[in-house]
């Protein structure tokens, strides 16, 4: 009997969403599916958008990184006039660069994913994408936010100070990896416009390809 109440009173607990909005490993049984945010599931309008909005977000930054970054570094002006005089070590670099900062990228989402979580999360490097995930989780909504926006805020502010103390000839192929950075951020952020649109006690399951969310059935 005490033993059934404990039972139901668990299953009452269960039922209600968490309190204190943590990470947990089992649903509470009231909630349901509430949706799926799958880019690779998305037409090719949505591809083809999403591409065209990265490289916008890639020349948009690219204006706004420079404009921070020649007060930082006056001489920057001149060393970007000799690029083509070396523009062979300029393109090995920024291919150095691209691969350091998709690989920081994946890592600083993984790094929140641990502190959230205190579990390692499964990171995957393929041949055009890389991701990290955390699919036995059900994230609070504001700590999925963090996730997602930890790259674009932390290496973009990392890469400024290292802009700031590194030799100028670095200066350029990593100012370009801070750019793939900010414009390879683009689906964080669809995902965050997408989740913003979401009430907030919804839980977010992140298992790599795709995101679900799951929250209270809509009272009608
Ligand atoms: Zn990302």
């Amino acid at each position: 009997m005490e033993k059934d109440r404990t039972k139901q009173d668990q299953a009452n607990k269960a039922s209600l969403p968490p309190r204190k909005l943590t990470p947990v490993k089992t649903l509470p049984h009231s909630f349901r599916p509430r949706g799926t945010f799958d880019i690779s599931q998305g037409s090719n309008r949505t591809l083809i958008a999403l591409n065209v909005v990265g490289a916008i977000m890639f020349v948009v930054f690219g204006w706004l990184f420079l404009k921070i970054a020649i007060p930082l570094r006056p001489e920057l002006a001149d060393e970007i006039l000799l690029i083509p005089r070396n523009m062979l070590r300029f393109t090995v670099l920024c291919v150095v660069a691209t691969v350091v900062m998709i690989t920081l990228h994946e890592l600083t989402h993984g790094l929140f994913f641990w502190l959230f979580t205190r579990e390692q999360p499964r990171l995957g490097f393929r041949l055009f994408y890389a991701y990290a995930a955390a699919p036995d989780w059900y994230i609070p909504r504001g700590q999925y936010f963090v996730v997602a926006l930890s790259p674009l805020v932390l290496l973009t502010l990392v890469g400024f100070l290292l802009l700031w103390q590194l030799p100028i000839w670095i200066v350029p192929p990593l100012l370009f990896g801070m750019l793939m950075n900010a414009g390879g951020s683009v689906g964080d952020i669809a995902v965050i416009l997408w989740l913003i649109a979401k009430p907030s006690g919804v839980l977010i399951r992140d298992i790599g390809d795709s995101i679900s969310i799951y929250g209270l059935p809509p009272t009608e």
